[in-house]
């Protein structure tokens, strides 16, 4: 009779602990794993263009709510990102354009009727003087292209910086001399670095002619540059009308001018210091500005060195 009663417990009991722990199990896992789900859902939904999607945070510290942070994190990035490349498109159409729509403006009015050789010439060196506008901010961008996409070979070759500093100055002084501007060298100590002369030289060439551009006349340029411990200070200041701490973040930013630069006429599309921040980095450095209205600037690159 016990047996018997044991059996029938045992034929009850086990399909039914079987059923609540299949059903419970089952309960339990689709909760825990409901919030992939919804990741899953979010990933699907999400494309390049409706990337502020987010899954909502409400979930514990555990391995789901850490995946869930982490593909949070990651979309904002990839966000980050897309609305970079967006804005550069937008800014780089907006500047190829504005020479395009002075070249335009200015032939269409000179083919309205005959003019004298003088004015065709007139206009031809308008257009050159835009064409090459067009070609340096060409340049430039594809210099910009080729560094994000790692493209440019960085040589690492031992560079007298002394040698640098005078190549670069020596360059630009015919730009200098056009405008009564002083350019001063105070040689620091002889120190070498392991760099890419090109690189380098394009970095200190793209200092000096900003300072050359928006120094007024009769003004000063300074370049000198000391050693730091295992490191190497170049720095290069002027006597222009500085930049307003308001842009002074900024700068480096791509096609970012301050308003006094948009005023000149001379100002650039605003990517060479963009240009050679990415130079200074990929050297191991990096470069900053010290400035305040009215009283000059001065960059300050600080690159690896060794004596
Ligand atoms: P740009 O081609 O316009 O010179 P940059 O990237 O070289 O572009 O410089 C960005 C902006 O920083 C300039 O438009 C200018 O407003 C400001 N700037 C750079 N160097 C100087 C300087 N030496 N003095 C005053 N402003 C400067």
């Amino acid at each position: 009779d016990t047996l018997r009663i044991l059996l029938i417990i045992i034929a009850i009991a086990y399909p039914l602990t079987l059923v609540v722990a299949t059903g419970g199990g089952a309960f339990l896992a689709g909760r825990a794993l409901s919030p992939i789900d919804r990741l899953t859902g979010v990933a699907r939904r999400i494309t390049a263009e409706d990337l502020h999607q987010r899954i909502d945070l409400d979930l514990p510290n555990d391995e789901v709510g850490r995946l869930a942070r982490t593909f949070n994190d990651m979309i904002a990035r990839l966000d980050d990102s897309f609305s970079k490349q967006r804005q550069f498109t937008a800014d780089a159409s907006h500047e190829l354009r504005t020479p395009l729509t002075a070249i335009k403006g200015q032939t269409e009015v000179a083919l309205q009727r005959d003019r004298d050789v003088e004015s065709y010439k007139q206009v031809l060196q308008n257009v050159n003087t835009q064409v090459d506008r067009m070609i340096r901010m060409s340049g430039s961008l594809l210099t910009l292209a080729r560094a994000d996409a790692g493209q440019i070979p960085i040589a690492s070759e031992p560079v007298n910086l002394a040698t640098i500093v005078t190549d670069a100055v020596e360059q630009m002084s015919i730009a200098a001399e056009a405008k009564s501007i002083e350019i001063k060298i105070a040689p620091g100590p002889s120190v070498r670095t392991f760099a890419d002369e090109d690189l380098l030289l394009q970095l200190m060439l793209n200092l000096l002619d900003n300072a050359i551009k928006y120094t007024p006349q009769y003004g000063l340029v300074r370049v000198g540059w000391s050693a730091v411990g295992g490191a190497v200070d170049v720095s290069v200041s002027d006597t222009g009308p500085g930049i307003g701490p308001e842009h002074l973040p900024r700068i480096f930013d791509r096609f970012y001018r301050a308003d006094t630069a948009r005023s000149s006429p001379n100002g650039g599309a605003g990517l060479g210091l963009s240009i050679s921040r990415w130079i200074a980095e990929a050297h191991g450095g990096s470069i900053k500005a010290q400035s305040a209205n009215g009283s000059g600037t001065t960059f300050v690159v600080h690159l690896p060195a060794f004596k």
